[in-house]
């Protein structure tokens, strides 16, 4: 039998289409409910097989990226080899999606590498095993292993699949400057008034035939306390065109749902002068492999 010597994978960026806080754990986490939606802006991530003593490489030449244990891709290795120094793999990632954005790219990638190196070495992992093995490596990466569009609730873990979701077109954006989650939830906590909630709304429209309805419920909690001078920027813009504008995840990536490919083309130009700036459509599905027949197939 010939054994196949590389796998090519495709890990697509999420964004929240809802966030709403809904408490805090006694260890202090906080716990949310959330639509979460995956999208077509993707890493790449190759895993080759290399001779089985050699020791594993992680080649990444995106800024800040790093390519040792600190890479989710890494760890993942590590945790389902089993070994701290793995072996007989190299991989090599490629970035397309922003960091500290609040679209989820080192948990896909990771969950492509949960994936991929179970595909590519024949693992007996089984699925469950993998879930878990995914949920102990970091709150979003579960989501990932399927993707398309998903309720997350406790602290993200407890995911709940929604079908058949009909496509929708945004513009995604995003500043040179980042977000730190810990002093996002550090404002939501010292905020006096009640958090707005915008999951019921988003799950009540996702499946309308008019787009503008799940738009206009969409929200995050984070909005009210992220406020970076590149993010009111994106919103002014964004509302200037009549579109709603909401942060993903934590920010510092801002999203916005259009009607239209022409009103997005106009955003988008719009909004050239940022370091990130995206037409995508939402997805039906999660990491995917490059076939021998060179289409994208669902892993
Ligand atoms: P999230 O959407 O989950 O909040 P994020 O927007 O913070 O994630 P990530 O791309 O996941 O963005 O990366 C955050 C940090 O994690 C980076 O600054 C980087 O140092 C580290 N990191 C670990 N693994 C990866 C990876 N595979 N790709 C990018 N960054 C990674």
């Amino acid at each position: 039998m010939i054994q196949e010597q590389q796998i090519i994978l495709r890990t697509p960026a999420k964004v929240n289409l809802s966030l709403d806080i809904t408490g805090r754990r006694a260890d202090g986490y906080h716990t949310l409910s959330s639509v979460f939606q995956a999208i077509d802006c993707y890493d790449t991530l190759t895993i080759r097989r290399i001779e089985n003593d050699a020791p594993m490489t992680l080649c990444c030449q995106a800024e800040g990226v790093p390519c040792d244990s600190r890479n989710l891709v890494y760890r993942a290795a590590q945790r389902l080899l089993q070994a701290e120094e793995p072996r007989g793999i190299a991989m090599t990632l490629e970035k397309n999606i922003p960091s500290q954005a609040g679209m989820g790219g080192g948990s896909s990638d990771c969950a492509a590498a949960l994936l991929g190196i179970r595909a590519l070495l024949k693992l007996s992992v089984s699925d469950q095993a993998l879930s878990e093995l995914a949920a102990s490596l970091g709150a979003d990466v579960p989501f990932f292993l399927c993707g398309g569009t998903a309720l997350a609730e406790g602290i993200g873990e407890i995911l709940t699949p929604i079908p058949d979701v009909p496509e929708r077109i945004l513009v995604v954006a995003k500043g040179r400057e980042g977000v730190s989650t810990p002093e996002g939830y550090r404002k939501l906590d010292r905020l006096e008034e009640p958090l707005p909630m915008y999951t019921k709304a988003v799950l009540d429209a996702l499946h309308t035939t008019q787009p503008q309805r799940l738009f206009a419920a969409c929200g995050n909690a984070f909005d009210a306390v992220t406020n970076l001078r590149e993010i009111r920027k994106i919103r002014l813009v964004m509302s200037s065109c009549g579109v709603k504008p909401v942060l993903s995840g934590s920010g510092a990536a801002v999203f916005g749902g259009c009607e239209t490919m022409t009103q997005a083309a106009h955003l988008e130009q719009l909004l050239q002068g940022m370091d990130f700036v995206r037409i995508c459509k939402t997805i039906p599905y999660g990491v995917q492999q490059y076939g021998t027949d060179g289409i994208w197939h669902s892993l």
